[in-house]
């Protein structure tokens, strides 16, 4: 790295809404030599909607995937709402219904239709009865504007309806945080208005999101605060009004220089 000075800046951030919920405590991650997270100190409270963003590469979506363990950490501490995050087994599947999942490649399960990959998880994750499996799916179907999709398979809907059930199928399961790593990178632009409103909506109702995207008008309506990483370390925290008029770090300002 070039000698950007590390300007942490946590307490300038929007109040915290309602106490911890997720906590990364110096995380740390290697992929062979790659150092892809390096010192993560990252608390994210109830209710708050954080913005990651910064260049390719920086370990953004490595940082998601070690929050409900699709990556293991070589060391540091991740908890979330107080408890530690489990090794293994039935805690683990629990704690990854806990915390609501949404990718770049929509992942929904092909041969299965909508309402069937909205009811999956709370079927077997939360042993929930088949009509009010059902019951819930629809209303969540009906939330995000695709209810009268329920009965269609997923290649025969558009990408951004794609995208939507992805996000019902994640609400199905009552998480306590949803992670969304480049959730309209995919689309067609005509269709990333339609994701990002729904997430939008969700921000409002109070849902405790961590968001990587490139899109900064998101970013700027939405977020309680912005991460900005670069080269596997949080470089710097801030509002979105100071992050985007008044970057601290030259790696900021040479990254918004480049995509604003
Ligand atoms: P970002 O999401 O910010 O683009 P990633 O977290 O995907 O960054 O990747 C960070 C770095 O780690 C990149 O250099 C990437 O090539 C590398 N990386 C990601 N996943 C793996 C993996 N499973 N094995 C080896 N290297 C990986
Ligand atoms: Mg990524």
């Amino acid at each position: 790295m070039s000698g950007v000075s590390v300007t942490k800046g946590a307490e300038d951030a929007a109040p915290a809404p309602g106490g911890d919920l997720v906590v990364l405590s110096n995380v740390n991650k290697h992929f062979g030599a790659l150092h892809v997270l390096q010192d993560i100190d990252l608390t994210i409270a109830r209710g708050e909607v954080v913005v990651v963003i910064g260049p390719s590469g920086s370990g953004k979506s490595t940082l998601c995937r070690t929050i409900n363990r699709l990556e293991t950490i070589d060391s540091g501490a991740i908890s979330i709402d107080g408890k530690p995050l489990p090794e293994e087994g039935k805690e683990l599947a629990r704690l990854r219904a806990d915390v609501g999942m949404v990718f770049q490649s929509f992942n929904l399960f092909a041969h299965k239709t909508v309402l069937e990959n909205v009811t999956l998880g709370q079927l077997k994750v939360r042993k929930a009865d088949k009509k009010a499996a059902e019951d819930k799916a629809r209303s969540l179907l009906d939330r995000v504007g695709v209810g009268t999709q329920a009965d269609k398979y997923p290649s025969q809907l558009s990408g951004g309806q794609q995208q939507r059930v992805a996000i019902a199928r994640a609400l199905a399961m009552d998480p306590k945080v949803m992670l969304f790593d480049e959730p309209t990178s995919a689309l067609d632009p005509e269709m990333i208005n339609e994701v990002l409103e729904v997430m939008q909506q969700l921000a409002r109702e109070g849902m405790t999101m961590v968001v990587v995207t490139h899109e900064m008008g998101f970013a700027r309506s939405a977020a309680n605060r912005v991460v900005f990483m670069a080269d596997g370390k949080i470089v710097e925290e801030a509002t979105p009004d100071q992050f985007f008029s008044n970057p601290r770090s030259d790696r900021a300002k040479d990254f918004l220089s480049k995509i604003l």
